[in-house]
């Protein structure tokens, strides 16, 4: 199945990135959101990270036009209906996600495949709100999305391989490396990240290392880029608790739990880069 016309749900911080590399890749872009200002935004800060681009004469002045041509602003949910795919980008929650993957099923063509971007939730789950079980799928970007090479493709209980076959092709069309996984909680990626997150915290939680020095042993003993504990302020420790949660539901394993000092610094409202503390402080 060929792809030519995609529309992104959602012009946040991954809904963005996503509509830049597909218009950067060839495709024709619906960037949608609830209200106008959002989706300005969205577009406002993609058209920033082209000019950076430009500035380091990796793509011309009218590369960047044409790109930015090929994204139309969208507040109604009806643009869906000549669209080959939908990739939602909405906040991560099964409520927003499920009512807006019924309404996109009411509204776009029968061949319109259905993806979500969710780091977390269940994709079996949300196709069960659809007609169309089959062509729901995860297509699992990572942050920032124009920089990191990886996406993560989750086939849903009823994926059909054509469905599958595509979006993993389209993956590769925008130039990232596409690896398949099935639908069980965190995926890959935030099944293995989030406990090592989770563990760097109780050893602080248990005295056992202060955060600065968590995050140096990984970064200078592991060679990792980043400290874990460092990762958490910016990915938010409310997503980040939001993830164990799931894993630990979903698995139904204690292996998973939460830990506390996690939960009471998301409590406090210290959630990370985002609200200006976490483990670090930023200003
Ligand atoms: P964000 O808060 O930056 O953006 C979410 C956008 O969705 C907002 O602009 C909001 O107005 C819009 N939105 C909310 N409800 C909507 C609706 N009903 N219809 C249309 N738009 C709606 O969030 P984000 O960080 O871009 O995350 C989006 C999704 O991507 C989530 O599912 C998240 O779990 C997933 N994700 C995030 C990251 C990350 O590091 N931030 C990485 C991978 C995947």
């Amino acid at each position: 199945m060929e792809i030519k016309r995609v529309m992104v749900i959602g012009a946040g911080q991954m809904g963005s990135g996503i509509a830049q590399v597909c218009a950067m890749n060839g495709y024709d872009v619906i960037l949608h959101d609830l209200k106008e200002d959002f989706v300005e935004k969205g577009i406002s800060g993609i058209k920033k990270q082209l000019e950076k681009q430009v500035k380091k004469e990796r793509i011309s002045e009218a590369d960047m036009d044409r790109f930015l041509r090929r994204i139309q602003p969208s507040v109604d949910l009806t643009n869906a209906e000549d669209v080959d795919i939908v990739i939602e980008a909405a906040v991560e929650n099964m409520d927003v996600k499920k009512s807006v993957f019924s309404q996109l099923d009411e509204i776009a063509p029968e061949h319109t495949i259905l993806a979500t971007n969710t780091s977390s939730l269940p994709i079996t789950e949300l196709a069960s709100v659809t007609n169309r079980p089959e062509k729901v799928i995860g297509m699992h970007f990572m942050n920032p999305v124009p920089v990191m090479k990886l996406v993560e493709v989750i086939r849903g209980l009823a994926t059909s391989q054509e469905v599958f076959e595509t979006v993993y092709t389209m993956a590769e069309n925008v130039k990232k490396t596409a690896v398949e996984v099935q639908d069980f909680p965190g995926f890959v990626s935030n099944r293995i990240l989030m406990p090592m997150i989770n563990e760097a915290i109780f050893t602080v939680y248990e005295g056992v290392s202060s955060p600065k020095d968590v995050d140096e042993v990984m970064k200078l003993g592991m060679n990792h880029p980043m400290g874990p504990l460092t990762l958490a302020d910016f990915i938010g420790l409310d997503t980040c608790l939001y993830i164990m949660e799931t894993l630990h539901e979903g698995f139904g394993d204690d292996k998973y739990r939460p830990c506390p000092l996690l939960r009471k610094y998301v409590k406090a409202g210290w959630l990370g880069k985002k609200s200006g503390r976490g483990f670090y402080e930023y200003s």
